[in-house]
């Protein structure tokens, strides 16, 4: 595998979603495919077939692909899966999840919400307790990996509680799946969500849903939308293998495919997720030793992305330091928490623990305020 980034690409991404993605999987996408050619629906099916062997499901799982971007799969397996009586209990503590909240609200799904702060996590006894005390609630979905700030919620603890009471249960792991080895069938996940340009390392233009077959089959007629009922999108591609209803992304699939090759070839999820784990590590040891804090407690971090403090130095600006360090070849992300001062740094991609200790030097030079 080659190590670097692309001599021809400008910058390195370290904002998990889109990624910097390797130079195979870029060029790709330099043909044109047609969408209902058999040797292009062989590439659909291969995709599909291949995201249940990476994550370890069997045949009572499947896998449907999705057009758009990450949300777009969100809402269609919100707007899909809860039947006309059904309600969602949604567990947030972050912007994604309160995205969640958004979908439910304009779908005029009937839904509860149990907040807590962007650097907290749920507790399972909190959840029982709700769960016990309103038998309306038919589903429950939580963020894995908060993309907000990189907290990484506790799903193992989660998913024991809500299938004790029967429920089912959904997950976007939108910024996780690939990264982070997830026993999906173990929990029995009904519903897990994530998209083509975070950690299996393809480009943006559509998301995938893992779901388990029986929980699917029960959706019909539910769908709220048209063109985002994952329903009739599975129904279609079952029927017509790897046709999809609607013109797809081919180029975007076909890159897809080279990303699922590449993450193979590097050993599967275990080995991406210890490369990431390293990444994260050199990126956390260097900046504390510049001075940087954490946001979030290390026993409740993902090695997806991280939230650091802003200094507080009256001569400190981010705009400026993202400035110099883009002038460097890193672009990195503003903060999105509500009650504190941050800014990210993603470390999923094509990146690698070189390109950690490149940037932790360029911090270093490019600290102004100091
Ligand atoms: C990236 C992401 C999404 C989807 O975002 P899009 O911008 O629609 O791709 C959803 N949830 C989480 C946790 C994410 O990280």
């Amino acid at each position: 595998m080659e190590q670097h980034q692309a001599a021809d690409n400008h910058y390195l991404l370290l904002t998990p979603g889109p990624l910097t993605t390797s130079d195979t999987v870029k060029q790709t996408m330099l043909k044109d495919w047609c969408t209902w050619d058999n040797d292009y629906k062989e590439i659909v099916q291969e995709i599909r077939q291949s995201l249940l062997q990476i994550t370890g499901l069997d045949q009572t799982y499947t896998s449907v692909l999705m057009q758009g971007s990450g949300t777009f799969s969100v809402e269609s397996v919100i707007g899909s899966v809860l039947p006309p009586d059904g309600k969602l209990l949604i567990l947030t503590n972050g912007a994604y999840g309160d995205r969640i909240v958004k979908i439910a609200t304009h779908l005029r799904i009937d839904h509860t919400v149990y907040q807590r702060t962007e650097n907290e996590i749920h507790s399972t006894e909190q959840l029982d307790l709700l769960l016990q005390e309103d038998p309306a609630i038919s589903h429950v979905v939580v963020v894995h990996c908060e993309t907000t700030t990189g907290i990484l919620n506790p799903i193992e603890q989660f998913a024991p509680v809500v299938k004790q009471h029967g429920k089912t249960f959904i997950v976007d792991a939108m910024s996780s799946l690939g990264g982070i080895p997830i026993d999906i069938k173990g929990l029995q996940i009904d519903f897990i969500i994530s998209s083509a340009n975070k950690c299996i390392q393809g480009v943006p233009g559509f998301g995938f849903v893992l779901a388990k077959k029986e929980a699917l089959e029960e959706c019909k007629t539910y769908a709220r939308s048209l063109s985002l009922d994952l329903y009739d999108q599975w129904a279609a591609m079952e029927q017509d293998p790897g046709k999809w209803r609607y013109t797809s992304p081919t180029h975007v699939v076909r890159a897809f495919r080279q990303a699922l090759w590449e993450l193979i070839e590097e050993g599967g999820i275990e080995a991406r997720y210890q490369r990431y784990k390293e990444n994260h590590r050199i990126l956390v040891q260097g900046m504390n030793a510049l001075g940087f804090q954490c946001l979030v407690d290390e026993e409740n971090q993902s090695p997806i992305i991280t939230s650091f403090v802003n200094p507080s130095a009256s001569v400190y600006n981010f705009q400026q330091f993202y400035n110099l360090l883009k002038e460097k070849g890193f672009v990195i992300y503003p903060g999105k928490v509500s009650y504190a001062d941050t800014f990210r740094i993603g470390n999923i991609g094509h990146v690698f623990p070189e390109d950690m200790e490149r940037l932790v030097s360029s911090i270093r030079a490019s600290m102004f305020w100091k």
